[in-house]
């Protein structure tokens, strides 16, 4: 089945070599099976299942992206992202198991029982200039790609890759691997560029910085000056990108197991001010070192999480990054709350959450137990009495004491109070109410006695 072109997918004879002005190859260099380390015993079942289906429909199937990426490296791929010159409405017909999914670009997703498989067509040119595409694709002001719905061919597919490194095609025809630009040997090099003009590649997809830092971090690739320049100067187009999606980059950046390194990274590039604004102020302001401290802390606790493979939650992440603004503004609200502490935490936390949640979102059922989770650091310092007591009972307990203890072992909660804490749970109960001092009857009882004459003048 050749194509126009001059190439073919099966046999992988390609008549002409041209470099376009961007760095791109029409014809690609095709490394065969035996000159590269992929093995499909490292490819997932349900992906060779899908893979060969098309490719005996006489259909184009490639792997690309991340899989094939990781593999080259050596390391194990979270998913296999599946290419093919079978448009949606054939890929559905071919699969019982398809589901056409997104209105920006139509996806199969091949569902085999919780695993799935996402398959894509070929999709048409990015830049302005492709041929014939222009017409059905939209551009806001700012270059940024709104809408998008072109098939295309396989050389055009490339323009929809970020990095060189992600854009190398595994042929399920004869297992070889296609690299229209410098793929191969920016991953024998480690490092990050841009496919294009990096410039007009984040313009057109601002999240495409976000997604430099994040590669460099996992992958611990260098990012090539031309493609590292212009972030500095970018940065602020991060504005114009939905909070709904950036919530799932900050999640990818941060719960990924490569947290600290990302932040690192974020900084560096002047990112990191766009994502979370009011922490950033801290960070740059006098108290910058503590709260810095504070979430590299937080972070790497994430990172260890995600190494030993236990849970981690977005609650624990945002509270990590939000708290030392949620702090700062708290004490400068002070005064105005008439010296009320509890009442100066509980408005900063209002308005930096919301501030946040409007910038990188943040669903309810995260921030909920976010701000009650923070609300109960203060009364930590109240160990005496039903309210100590009672802490203990609280439904944020647990994640509110991990945070205290997070907050000691950078120094901006006394250890010896998280030590308390930690000693009093491994108590009986009734040693509990010892430490925590008068018992439940006695005060109440004082306040009822106070209590009584003023209802009684009233009714
Ligand atoms: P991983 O899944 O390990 O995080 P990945 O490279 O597979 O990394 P995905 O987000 O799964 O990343 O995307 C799959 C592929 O789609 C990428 O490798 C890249 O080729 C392309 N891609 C994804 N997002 C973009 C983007 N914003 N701009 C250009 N290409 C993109
Ligand atoms: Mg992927």
């Amino acid at each position: 089945m050749c194509r126009r072109g001059g190439g073919c997918y099966h046999t992988g004879l390609y008549s002409a070599f041209k470099l376009t002005p961007d760095g791109i190859f029409l014809s690609p260099t095709i490394v065969p099976r035996a000159e590269h380390g992929i093995s499909r015993a490292n490819i997932s079942e349900n992906a060779l299942k899908v893979l060969y289906r098309l490719k005996n429909a006489s259909f184009a199937a490639f792997i690309v992206g991340g899989g094939v990426r990781d593999l080259l490296l050596g390391q194990h791929p979270k998913d296999f992202d599946v290419v093919t010159d079978a448009h949606p409405e054939q890929i559905k017909q071919l699969f019982r198991n398809a589901r056409l999914i997104g209105r920006r670009f139509r996806l199969a997703h091949v569902r085999f029982g919780r695993d799935i498989v996402e398959v894509a067509t070929f999709r048409a040119a990015a830049n302005e200039d492709a041929e014939g595409a222009a017409d059905d694709r939209a551009h806001s002001q700012s270059g940024r790609i709104l809408r998008d719905n072109v098939y295309g061919t396989i050389e055009e597919d490339i323009w929809r890759r970020d990095f060189t490194v992600n854009a190398l095609y595994y042929n399920i025809a004869d297992f070889s691997v296609w690299d229209f630009t410098t793929g191969f040997e920016d991953i024998r090099t480690r490092t990050l560029r841009l496919i294009g003009d990096p410039e007009r590649r984040y313009r057109e997809d601002p999240v495409r910085m976000l997604r430099a830092i994040r590669f460099a971090a996992k992958l611990g690739f260098s990012i090539a000056p031309d493609t590292a320049e212009p972030i500095l100067e970018l940065g602020a187009h991060l504005r114009d990108v939905p909070a709904a999606r950036l919530f799932e980059e900050v999640l990818k950046l941060f719960q990924s197991g490569y947290g600290v390194r990302s932040f690192e990274l974020l900084e560096q590039y002047a990112l990191f001010g766009y994502l979370f604004p009011s922490t950033a102020a801290v960070l740059a302001g006098e108290h910058g070192a503590q709260a810095r401290s504070l979430i590299r802390a937080g972070l790497a606790n994430t990172d260890r999480r995600v190494a030993e493979d236990q849970p981690v939650t977005p609650m624990f992440l945002y509270a990590v990054l939000v708290w030392p603004a949620i702090k700062a503004l708290a004490e400068q609200l002070l005064p105005q709350m008439g010296g009320n502490e509890n009442e100066a935490m509980d408005e900063a936390c209002h308005r930096i959450v919301g501030e946040q949640v409007a910038r990188t979102s943040l669903p309810k059922r995260f921030s909920a137990p976010m701000r009650e989770m923070l609300m109960l650091q203060r009364r930590f310092e109240q160990r005496q009495g039903s309210r100590g007591a009672r802490m203990l009972e609280h439904k944020r307990f647990r994640a509110a004491y991990d945070f205290l203890l997070l907050r000691a072992s950078c120094g901006e909660a006394p250890q010896e109070l998280a030590d308390w804490w930690t000693e009093v749970q491994g108590l009986t109960p009734g040693e509990q109410r010892d430490s925590f001092g008068p018992s439940d009857e006695q005060r109440p009882r004082r306040r009822r006695r106070r209590r009584r004459p003023r209802r009684n003048a009233v009714g």
